[in-house]
């Protein structure tokens, strides 16, 4: 057996206690994280969607940014998540904190003009079933680096990319009953682990 993962989910504002739920369900010990210490230990950890400028704010006046930057297990970006860890982002607010953790270039509320919240089928890897995503004021994906991999797409745009230990969806996985993200998310954390020890 495999030892329990120990995965934090920041919790300064957002859908954290969604992703608690999920990961409890998925024998994960899972905790929240406020402040610095608190990532001590972990093997990975969750950044809920929510509202990008105020968790950016509230990681900054928890002083968790360096932390985030320094912390070495892998990170899931869920919607606001994801804007936090690009690269950078259109139309993100003047000094909006960026963790700029994974190569690609988002754009803010990019469907929310349109439509604010809508859900579909994605397509996951061929031959599995397809995956119900629930976009809520979604950012979309402008642009990836060349180490990103695409593993979904929405109308042609990535919504779930990966670069190393690193993943992000654009969409909420944590408000269905599917939980193959998240196991997705393990798996890139027992891979982040093994290389590190
Ligand atoms: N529109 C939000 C933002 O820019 C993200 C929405 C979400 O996380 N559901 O922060």
């Amino acid at each position: 057996m495999d030892q329990p993962l120990r995965i934090g989910v920041l919790a300064v504002q957002g859908n954290f206690r969604e992703h608690l739920a999920v990961l409890g369900r998925l024998g994960v010990e899972a905790s929240e994280v406020r402040k610095p210490h608190q990532l001590d230990g972990l093997d990975g950890l969750i950044i809920p969607g929510g509202e990008s400028t105020a968790i950016g704010k509230l990681v900054r006046a928890y002083e968790l940014e360096s932390a985030i930057r320094a912390f070495e297990g892998g990170i899931f970006g869920t919607c606001a998540g994801m804007i936090l860890l690009a690269r950078d982002a259109v139309d993100g607010l003047p000094g909006q904190p960026q963790l700029g953790l994974i190569d690609i270039v988002v754009r803010r509320n990019a469907y929310g003009r349109q439509v604010h919240s809508f859900e579909t089928d994605l397509e996951l890897a061929a031959g599995s079933r397809p995956l119900r995503a629930v976009f809520i004021r979604a950012p979309w994906i402008e642009s990836v680096g060349p180490g990103v991999e695409i593993l979904a797409r929405h109308d042609g745009r990535p919504v779930l990319v990966r670069e190393g230990r690193i993943l992000v969806a654009a969409f909420h996985p944590e408000l269905t009953d599917d939980t193959r993200v998240h196991e997705l998310f393990c798996k890139v954390v027992r891979e982040a682990v093994s290389v590190r020890t």
